[in-house]
């Protein structure tokens, strides 16, 4: 009986998210039992756990299940689990809200999405679970109790900006969904939702493997001969039939397996709508005896990078679920990674913190990391398009690896993949990079920064672009991070083009550059003094280059230290960081440089020179993407110079 009745608003999102629905023609409208059929699941494996774990916990378990029930005259269709329930406040804000992390993005692209084609991709793009419900629903019931609780809630949605909310008694402990059909489709065939065959099929195909019993009552003709061949009987009878078959799909071999099943079953554990990229059965036997089928995404979800995002790995023991998003099984740099691990020998009241300390534990989480690897390493030898798939997706987050696991390091390296000079359009691994090296190069150069736009034209690629020596270019954040603790790879060293001393010369050319570089030096050791001085706030040292052809002017970093992108990195993270001072290189051959000398010579104290000097240095630091100290005195002094010019 209901009491009190009360009327709230949908966040904001969440109506957004219900509008899209209700008016998109999203051509698999069939998924949204794949979805209540998913959430009724999850429900029963949580209440047998709570049951195990919860010995005051005064429930039935014995016969879990998932009902279908239907009626034709009112048009509804009831999805109906004797599973964990949902307390007000859980429903509240499980279904009253869109908690799921990546709200923002979704709402950016909600935005953006203006015709059908584009909503339906973000609609799998999202993987949206209850609200799916009304694509095939104009109006949705929720009526619920939490099992311990005496109390059920009692929500309901037209799908416009409010739904409702009451308490109830009375009422069986899990939740029942009731969708009243939309009327439009009630003439066709193909939606009819209320029809036993086509539950039976969407069942079949998209919820097969399921654990608990999905059953429907159907009702059947039965006609039984007459007795003493009078007229037969005929009588409707009503049967209750399992539509799944509830195999575990990770405890049967690959060939018994579908590939539509193993699709269907990735939607399941990774509550999101793409097709797996890549299917991982595992088994193990022996001290550890565990099965395993994991999922490589094809679509990196909205929250990869987000704190609150979770791992993908679903424990269970012996067939029974255990947790969701298990940490321990899966190292943090392959978070995308999907799945279910079934091990047989832990206990089923393992904690998080047991598991924390459980050898078993690591040891099967080293070989998922192995394998998973090596799998990646097959789609580079045997598949590129799909290991390039996979990389633009998981790249940056696979790049994580190279610092946190020293163990598989030089797999991570062999399976990354770069921007380079070398290409345009295609990355290159530094496989590739190492067959394309110049006779006596040895090392491997990158740079870092911001964009690819930013790093070709930067100063410091200047005399590499005119030896042609092919530079990586990278991007991404975390490079910064990496690229700096990964000394060697395959005997190479890895180096920085913006810090240190660049060497590119032949035996021959070092000496006819060395005695070159000599005089210079003698030439320019007034103006470097003097400039070291005038500069002193900024820089540590001022030398010259011999990497720019161009540019007057660059600024290096030693050999070890930390790239000006890092530094902000830090200090964006609110460490505090010691003031860094990098080295001026000047161009000897530019006008500006032998300019300035001449200059130098004649009026050394000259205020205009300072001025210059300046000037040079934030152009310097302008090039390579930098940020001035005091941009509004860069613009000052150039503009007043520019108008002496005139
Ligand atoms: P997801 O399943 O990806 O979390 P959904 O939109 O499908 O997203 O469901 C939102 C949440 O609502 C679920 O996480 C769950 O906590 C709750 N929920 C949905 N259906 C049920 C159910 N039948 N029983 C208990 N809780 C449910
Ligand atoms: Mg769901």
């Amino acid at each position: 009986m209901s009491t009190h009745v009360e009327q709230r608003e949908f966040q904001a999102e969440a109506r957004q998210l219900l509008d899209l629905m209700i008016h998109s023609i999203y051509s698999n409208k069939d998924t949204f039992l794949r979805e209540l059929v998913s959430n009724a699941s999850d429900a029963l494996d949580k209440l047998r756990l709570e049951a195990f774990q919860d010995k005051d916990l005064q429930v039935d378990t014995s016969d879990l299940h998932i009902d279908l029930e239907v009626d034709k005259d009112k048009r509804t269709l009831t999805v109906r689990d004797n599973g964990i329930g949902m307390s007000r406040h859980e429903v509240i804000d499980l279904i009253g809200t869109l908690a799921k992390s990546g709200t923002g993005e979704l709402r950016r692209k909600l935005k953006e999405a203006k015709d059908a084609a584009a909503s339906e991709e973000l609609i799998g793009q999202f993987g949206i679970g209850f609200y799916s419900a009304f694509m095939v629903a104009d109006n949705v019931t929720l009526v619920t109790r939490r099992a311990g609780e005496e109390t059920g809630t009692r929500w309901e949605s037209g799908g416009e900006s409010t739904y409702t909310i009451a308490a109830v008694e009375d009422v069986p402990q899990g939740t029942a969904v009731t969708l009243h059909l939309k009327p439009e489709d009630a003439d066709d065939h193909l939606f009819d939702y209320t029809s036993a065959h086509k539950l039976r099929e969407i069942v079949k195909k998209y919820s097969d493997f399921i654990a608990w019993p999905i059953r429907m009552e159907i009702e059947r003709t039965k006609t039984t001969p007459g007795a003493d061949g009078g007229e037969p009987v005929v009588e409707t009878v009503v049967e209750t039939e399992t539509l799944n078959s509830g195999k575990a799909l990770w405890a049967r071999s690959r060939d018994e397996v579908s590939e539509d099943e193993y699709n269907e079953f990735y939607k399941h554990v990774s509550h999101a709508w793409d097709e797996p990229l890549e299917i991982i059965p595992m088994k193990a036997e022996g001290t550890f005896e565990y099965q395993a089928l994991l999922f490589i995404p094809s679509q990196a979800p909205f929250d990869l990078f987000m704190r609150e995002r979770k791992s993908g790995v679903q424990l269970y023991v012996k067939r029974v679920f255990i947790m969701d998003d298990c940490e321990e099984l899966m190292p943090e740099y392959l978070r995308f990674v999907k799945g279910v691990v079934d091990a047989q020998d832990l206990s089923l009241n393992v904690s998080r913190e047991i598991l924390q300390q459980d050898r078993q534990i690591r040891a099967i989480r080293r070989r998922l990391t192995k394998k998973v690897l090596s799998t990646l390493k097959e789609l580079l030898t045997n598949d590129r398009d799909k290991y390039r798939t996979f990389w633009a997706e998981f790249g940056r987050v696979v790049k994580e690896g190279l610092i946190s696991d020293a163990d598989n390091r030089d797999t991570l390296l062999a399976l990354s993949s770069f921007d380079s000079t070398a290409d345009e359009d295609t990355q290159t691994t530094l496989a590739e990079y190492v067959e394309r090296m110049k006779d006596g190069q040895e090392d491997i150069f990158y740079l870092t920064g911001e964009s690819r736009q930013q790093l070709e034209n930067s100063p410091h690629m200047e005399a590499f672009r005119a030896k042609g020596i092919e530079v990586l270019l990278l991007t991404d954040p975390v490079d910064e991070m990496w690229a700096s603790s990964v000394p060697e790879f395959d005997g190479k060293a890895l180096r920085s083009i913006a810090k240190g001393e660049v060497d590119l010369d032949s035996e021959d050319e070092k000496k006819a550059a060395e005695t070159a570089r000599e005089e210079k030096e003698k030439d320019f050791a007034g103006l470097l003094d003097w400039l070291k001085d005038a500069l002193d706030e900024h820089i540590k040292e001022v030398r010259l280059s011999s990497r720019l052809t161009t540019s007057p002017a660059c600024i290096v970093g030693d050999t070890f230290s930390m790239s000006p992108a890092l530094e902000r990195m830090y200090r964006a993270s609110g460490q505090a960081l010691p003031p860094m001072k990098r080295i001026l290189e000047l161009n000897p051959d530019h006008p500006l440089v032998t300019g300035l000398r001449t200059a130098h010579a004649q009026r050394s104290d000259d205020p205009a020179l300072a001025e210059t000097a300046e000037l040079l240095y934030g152009t310097a630091v302008l090039a390579e993407g930098g940020e001035l100290d005091d941009p509004a005195r860069f613009a000052r002094l150039l503009a007043d110079k520019l108008a002496r010019s005139l």
